[in-house]
């Protein structure tokens, strides 16, 4: 291997076959035995130096040796977030196809900057972005969209465009409205885009988590009379927190009357789209000036696809289109889109194709079926809870996510009791490395959260987990014995 008379950085073929075969016969037992798998990676800093820190060697290895340093020491230390007990966060559930897709575009390294480069890239790009725009009942012709790394740009790219189309140059005055809810990526985006502190309005959510309307149309009225700009609202469409959607087509209707932006995270939520039971919770998103879908979330994915959708493309080229000189020669026609001119990034990789491949292979209804499970799944979750007098439903079944406590009514314990017992469940779920349940923090309760996505999670792998957990307050009981509750 790796002989001197050839090129640098290359292999013969039969060396890239059967290093690929390896690799390839890695991901699919992967896939096979993640159920089997210990999900979680929980190694220090200290530990992970002396694993793997290492000066930058100058000699070859053995393509086999290196590999196999990679499955011993660097897999078997990071999350499995396609593990069917990997409840916490955004999971992200990921399939095979993607993977090889994505195999296929590094492997041809297709750039999807511009048409000229890769007409097919960008033709599927505009390809899956019109099924997205289908999906959520967005105008297909006017309408355009983008593919990005992830939600976060997605929402910077989108805030962006709210910017530049509504505010042009002078955004001294303008304010940006909010829920406490609102994913922490919009805030970012807001400072990267250079407003201050002061243009940033957080409006309290309801009893129910959603972002309250008349405290919102105080704050414009109020904002108006100050000599303010009231330019943008945030809306989100399944919180990450507990899956809410907010009130999407009063908000529409307070973005018409007041000439306000209507910007609609659904990096989680959107996806819910395809199923019956999401379709009437986002009633109203297709009100949206610009819309974050984050398929490497509830699309199935893997890392890295995010997406914008706005009802104008005409939108993003204004915001985005540059035309150096040193690109004069590619610019093609206007219905030949150079995606570099839609959002932030020059090169980019191909990212619709795994959204193609797998789409297409697998068929729409087969993620409608799995959005529609996980829905379900966390109903059925709902119910067991509901039934046991040990468990206390926080915020109910919504999108697939649910948030509870460990509250049994023989014990009567104070809330700073509670939140030390749900704290210290998770941390012995996580601990046990077979399950990943976090906690978040709802109306000041420490709440152990499930977000149920995953089509390969079942009601007993459930079950199983909540019996663990019962073990672990137990445990917790014990432990704190002779202190009184
Ligand atoms: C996950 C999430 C984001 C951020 O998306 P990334 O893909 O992680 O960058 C933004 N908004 C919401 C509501 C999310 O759930």
């Amino acid at each position: 291997m790796l002989n001197k008379t050839q090129a640098p950085l290359t292999l013969t073929k039969e060396e890239m076959q059967q290093y690929g075969y390896k690799i390839v016969d890695l991901l699919a037992s992967h896939f096979e035995n993640l159920n089997s798998e210990k999900l979680v990676g929980l190694s220090d800093r200290k530990q992970m130096d002396k694993l793997l820190k290492q000066p930058v060697p100058n000699e070859p290895s053995s393509p086999d040796k290196v590999l196999n340093e990679v499955i011993k020491n660097v897999l078997s230390n990071v999350d499995y977030l396609a593990h069917p007990k990997f409840y916490s966060f955004v999971p992200s559930p990921s399939n095979y196809i993607s993977a090889m897709a994505d195999a296929i575009a590094s492997g041809f390294n297709v750039f999807s900057g511009n048409w000229s480069t890769s007409p097919a890239a960008a033709e599927l790009e505009i390809v899956v972005i019109n099924w997205l725009l289908e999906m959520f009942n967005f105008p297909i012709v006017e309408g355009g969209g983008i593919l990005t790394s992830g939600g976060s740009m997605a929402n910077l790219t989108a805030l962006t465009t709210a910017r530049r189309i509504k505010l042009k140059n002078d955004y001294s005055k303008a304010i940006i409205y909010l829920s406490d809810q609102t994913h922490s990526s919009n805030i970012k985006a807001i400072r990267v885009l250079g407003f201050k502190k002061h243009q940033v309005r957080i409006i309290p959510t309801d009893m129910e988590f959603k972002l309250s309307l008349n405290k919102l149309k105080n704050a414009i009225a109020k904002d108006k009379l100050e000599g303010y700009q009231p330019f943008c609202i945030i809306a989100t469409a399944g919180t990450t927190n507990t899956g809410t959607v907010d009130p999407l087509e009063e908000i529409a209707a307070i973005c018409k009357k007041e000439n306000l932006w209507m910007h609609v995270d659904g990096a989680f939520g959107g996806a819910a789209i395809l199923s019956d039971k999401g379709k009437s919770y986002l009633k109203g998103i297709e009100k949206a000036d610009s819309l974050t879908v984050d398929p490497h979330k509830w699309f199935f994915q893997p890392y890295e696809i995010g997406c914008l959708l706005v009802k104008n493309h005409k939108w993003l080229s204004k915001t985005f289109s540059e035309n150096p000189v040193y690109l004069r020669d590619i610019e093609g026609n206007e219905s030949e889109i150079n995606f570099y001119d839609h959002g932030i990034q020059l090169t980019r990789g191909f990212r619709a194709l795994k959204f193609f491949m797998s789409i297409k292979t697998f068929g729409l209804n087969a993620f409608k079926d799995a959005i529609q499970s996980g829905i379900q799944l966390t109903e059925n979750v709902e119910e067991i809870l509901r039934e046991s007098p040990k468990w206390e439903v926080v915020s109910p079944a919504t999108l697939a996510i649910i948030n509870f406590r460990y509250n049994p009514i023989t014990h009567n314990l104070s809330e700073e009791k509670l939140d030390a017992l749900n704290q210290y469940i998770s941390k012995r779920v996580i601990a046990s490395r077979s399950a990943v349940l976090v906690t978040t923090i709802l109306l000041d309760q420490v709440v152990l959260r499930m977000c149920l996505i995953n089509p390969r999670t079942t009601l007993d792998d459930i079950k199983d987990t909540l019996t663990m957990c019962e073990q672990f307050a137990d445990e917790y009981f014990e432990k704190n014995k002779y202190e009184n509750n």
